[in-house]
């Protein structure tokens, strides 16, 4: 996860790297537990879910 350039609105603008278990929790805890949501996730494969997911359907 990188966080650095400040958004139109002041604050930090975050994207996360990966939709894997730690990409998606570190989206719903951004959420869930700071109220934020001006973050992106960015996903190279073609679903969510990373290795889990890989895996499920292996
Ligand atoms: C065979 C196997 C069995 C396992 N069994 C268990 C188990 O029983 N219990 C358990 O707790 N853990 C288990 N693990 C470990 C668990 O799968 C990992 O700890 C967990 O998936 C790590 O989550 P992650 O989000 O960090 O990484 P990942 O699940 O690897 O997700 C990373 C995501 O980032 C994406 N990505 C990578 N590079 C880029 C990029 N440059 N741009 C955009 N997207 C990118 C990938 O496509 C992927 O979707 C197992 C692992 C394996 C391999």
């Amino acid at each position: 996860m990188a966080a650095g350039k400040r958004t139109q609105t002041g604050g930090p603008r975050v994207v996360i790297i990966g939709a894997g278990i730690g990409g998606l929790m570190t989206g719903i805890s951004l959420k869930k537990q700071l109220g934020f949501s001006d973050f992106s996730i960015y996903e190279k494969g073609n679903d969510l879910g990373g290795t889990w997911h890989t895996d499920i359907r292996s």
